[in-house]
């Protein structure tokens, strides 16, 4: 069964939303052995709507539209979706009893907008909408299966997920997807795949997908199976022969974020942790707090811009400051062990560089970044002389920050 996606709605074909329920759908479907060959998004006009259904109802067994399915004049959908198909939109009671109660129960009466919404072409199937007004719609039309969803992607998935993808797994009688994640710090792109080559290169199943992200080198291995139990043994059996081969490298391995892991490790060592950030401006404080139950290892720490705030806040000594400039290895040396001591945490990092693009010289170019982390047995100073814009130097910063703490609270031989 081949799948094609067209995303309606006029605000995805501007500069400000980027369609991401279709990324969403296309996992989903790939779980289910299903490919999709087209996406299309097209805004809310129902000529072009109709125009771009007719060509995907031509080419495709299964087309899911998403979005317009609201309540007001710009919402075409539904009404194209009839027209393309020559079909009459019905009103289905119980539609408009449920959108009327669910009104009623938020203490506000229903628009007569919201009437359009009890509309499915003739023939249709509703699914219900635990978490909004539209219904979605389910449709069979000679070959193709036509499925609409709400635009939200929170009503979206929960709908997808409840009333589509069992229905779907069902009809897929061919192959099952599944895709394990390792993520790996420390190693060049390069070097991961000369690695790697002579483990996955044995099979054309899985296969293999080595990606540089801005958290790290992502290795996707992809496995089909007859069932989704022996998709994702393939699939297992590949990514620990890698995570053997790649050994403490890899921070993940099934899909966590490295401050997840730095989180886990910490709770799991009843370690705490504060922060004293220069040039990354609390980027690493904010990617922290992403963790959920964060507090439980992350206790705070300070964004010290300037080189009074330095001594201020954390007491890094002016004398030092002087001697030897901001960006420099006792500075960072100094602020870790600094907020650290003044906050009473277990662990402190400092961080204090040169994210341009002015301000660096000879000596200390761009890209300098001194990151520090101390804790009771003594503070690890490492100097990067990392590439890139503004941007990419601090969440490099980051990133590396993170990676020296998941190093240290995992335990074990220091490098
Ligand atoms: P609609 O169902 O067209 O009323 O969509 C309502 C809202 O859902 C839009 O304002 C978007 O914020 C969101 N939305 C619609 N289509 C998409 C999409 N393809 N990906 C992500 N969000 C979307
Ligand atoms: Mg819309």
């Amino acid at each position: 069964m081949d799948a094609e996606i067209i995303a309606v709605g006029s605000e995805l074909l501007t500069p400000f939303h980027q369609d991401t329920n279709s990324l969403y759908l296309t996992d989903k479907l790939n779980e289910l052995g299903i490919e999709v060959r087209f996406k299309t998004i097209v805004g809310d006009d129902s000529v072009r709507l109709a125009s771009v259904l007719r060509q995907a109802l031509d080419r495709s067994q299964l087309v899911i539209l998403t979005g317009g399915l609201g309540p007001t004049e710009d919402d075409v959908t539904r009404a194209a979706v009839a027209e393309a198909l020559d079909l009459p939109l019905v009103e289905v009671p119980e539609i408009r009893q449920r959108i009327q109660a669910r009104f009623a129960s938020l203490g506000r009466p229903m628009s007569e907008n919201n009437a359009r919404q009890a509309f499915v072409p003739q023939g249709a199937e509703w699914l219900e909408n635990r978490n909004g007004t539209a219904p979605g719609i389910w449709l069979e039309h000679d070959q193709t299966l036509l499925i609409l969803l709400p635009g939200p992607p929170r009503e979206l998935m929960p709908m997808f997920e409840s009333q589509c993808l069992p229905r779907l797994e069902q009809r897929s009688s061919g192959e099952r997807i599944r895709t394990r994640v390792l993520k790996v710090a420390g190693l060049p792109e390069s070097e991961v795949d000369r690695r790697l080559a002579p483990i996955y290169t044995k099979y054309q199943n899985p296969t293999t997908t080595i990606l540089a992200t801005p958290g790290g080198i992502e290795v996707h291995f992809r496995a089909r199976a007859k069932t989704a139990e022996e998709a994702k043994a393939l699939a297992d059996m590949l990514a620990d022969q890698a995570e053997t081969e790649l050994g403490e490298r890899v921070f993940s391995t099934h899909g966590e974020t490295l401050e997840e892991v730095v989180g886990m490790y910490l709770v799991m060592k009843q370690k705490t942790l504060a922060t004293a950030e220069s040039c990354t401006g609390g980027l690493l404080s904010e990617r922290l707090t992403r963790v959920p139950g964060s507090s439980n290892f992350y206790l705070g720490g300070v964004v010290c811009y300037t080189n009074e705030l330095k001594t201020r806040l954390v007491g890094v000594p002016t004398a030092m400051l002087e001697a030897h400039g901001a960006v420099s290895r006792p500075v960072a040396q100094a602020l870790a062990e600094g907020i650290r001591r003044r906050v009473g945490a277990s662990l402190g990092v400092g961080i204090t560089g040169i994210a341009g693009p002015s301000g660096g010289s000879e000596k200390k170019p761009v890209g300098l970044v001194f990151i520090a982390l101390a804790d009771e047995r003594g503070t690890e100073i490492r100097e990067f002389h990392f590439p890139g814009d503004r941007q990419r130097i601090r969440w490099l910063a980051s990133q590396s920050a993170l990676e020296m703490l998941r190093r240290r609270a995992r335990g074990g031989p220091r490098r």
